[in-house]
């Protein structure tokens, strides 16, 4: 007789800023359920084409294969029954359809880890985050070190130009901030960058005067 192992199905939200190791936190967990034997599907949103395009790769250059796919609707067809552990990563850049999406493969008994950006780079809720971490059973925010203080930061600083809500990869566009150092308006984000290159400047030596 086969053994069907009961499986209640849940939700994972790992969310957080920029450089807070929200993939590598993802993919750490997908690497676990593979060595369990258990089935896992990766998939991404299609827009993210900055590293490769069937390969979900962390900033710290860990990998494993993911599909690329446009839409929310796409991943519901594309799951196979016999799989287990489904991972998304940049959840933040699919439709509103993906709480449903999420929703109903927890339904199904599957083990659902998604990850992705909790604040746009205003630091305003980026949807549809808050709902995922809503109806998710398991919510883990991940915290980065500010590049001005050092202390943990959970906001992503927007460092040069462009229009779009989170523009894709580029680390040399943002920095993790604190609260203290966050600052969404761009003229501000310049000067901050300016005194912290004047602060970075190493100190004139006071020279002693040679005594006689
Ligand atoms: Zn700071």
């Amino acid at each position: 007789m086969a053994f069907f192992p009961h499986r209640p199905g849940s939700l994972e939200v790992i969310c957080g800023s920029m450089f807070s190791g929200k993939s590598e936190e993802l993919i750490r967990r997908l690497r676990l359920a593979r060595i369990a034997h258990q089935r896992v599907q990766v998939f991404k949103p299609a827009i993210d084409t900055r590293y490769a395009d069937e390969e979900l790769v962390s900033h710290s250059d860990f990998r494993i294969t993911a599909r690329a796919v446009a839409t929310s609707g796409e991943i519901l067809s594309q799951v196979h029954d016999l799989t287990v552990v489904i991972g998304i990563d940049e959840v933040q850049f699919f439709d509103a359809g993906i709480v449903e999406v999420c929703n109903k493969l927890a339904n199904q008994g599957k083990r659902v880890i998604v990850a992705g950006l909790d604040q746009d780079y205003r630091g305003r809720p980026f949807p549809p985050m808050p709902e995922l971490m809503a109806v998710g059973e398991y919510v883990t925010k991940l915290l980065a070190v500010c590049s001005v203080c050092g202390d943990p930061a959970n906001r992503s600083q927007r460092i040069k130009g462009g229009d779009a809500v989170v523009e894709l990869g580029a680390s040399d566009r943002y920095e993790a901030r604190c609260r203290r150092h966050f600052e969404p308006e761009e003229d501000r984000q310049m000067e901050l960058l300016n005194e912290r290159a004047l602060a970075l400047r190493p100190p004139k030596r006071k020279t002693k005067p040679i005594p006689e």
